[in-house]
């Protein structure tokens, strides 16, 4: 069966149960995670076979499009039916960015074809908060997302503040 952030009963039937409503509250999810969620659960009663390994981590709006943070996402990446199927339900594109279980591995996917010179930890004052700077080694005009939009699914995918460096 399709994980996502919410339950599957909440997912399957479009209301929210308390535990649920909680986590939204809170922020711990997102809206936006709320509807992709619901179209997934939709989408998987169309597709069971082809969904029952996915497994949706984050959702993220990005100007006009979704971005979708999943794993075992494979088939959604390559079955355009299924991906279509979604994107009509949310009324928008989606782009799905797979992640792995290492961080440094989903970061080489993400960014590539640029190269990843180094990933830096940086703690920030007064808290220690860890901040990661990233530095890229490449033509950004190849990668997928302009820069704004890397650092802001880049910090989806690693849970701290990013900082993208370029180097020629
Ligand atoms: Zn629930």
């Amino acid at each position: 069966m399709v994980v996502t952030p919410i339950c599957n009963f909440c997912a399957k039937t479009g209301v929210l149960c308390k535990k649920c409503k909680q986590k939204l509250r809170e922020g711990k999810i997102t809206e936006v995670e709320v509807t992709v969620s619901k179209a997934f659960a939709k989408a998987e009663q169309k597709y069971p076979k082809l969904l029952q390994n996915v497994t949706l981590d984050r959702a993220h709006s990005l100007d006009n499009s979704i971005v979708l943070l999943t794993r075992n996402g494979k088939n959604l990446i390559e079955n355009e039916e299924l991906k279509y199927t979604i994107e009509t339900e949310i009324r928008k594109p989606i782009e799905i960015v797979e992640r792995k279980a290492d961080t440094r591995k989903t970061f080489a996917e993400f960014f590539a074809p640029l190269d990843i010179v180094e990933i830096d930890q940086i703690f920030v004052p007064p808290e220690g908060d860890v901040e990661l700077k990233i530095t890229l080694k490449g033509d950004p005009e190849l990668l997928r997302f302009p820069l704004d939009q890397l650092k802001q699914i880049a910090e989806l995918i690693s849970k701290n503040p990013v900082r993208l460096e370029l180097i020629a």
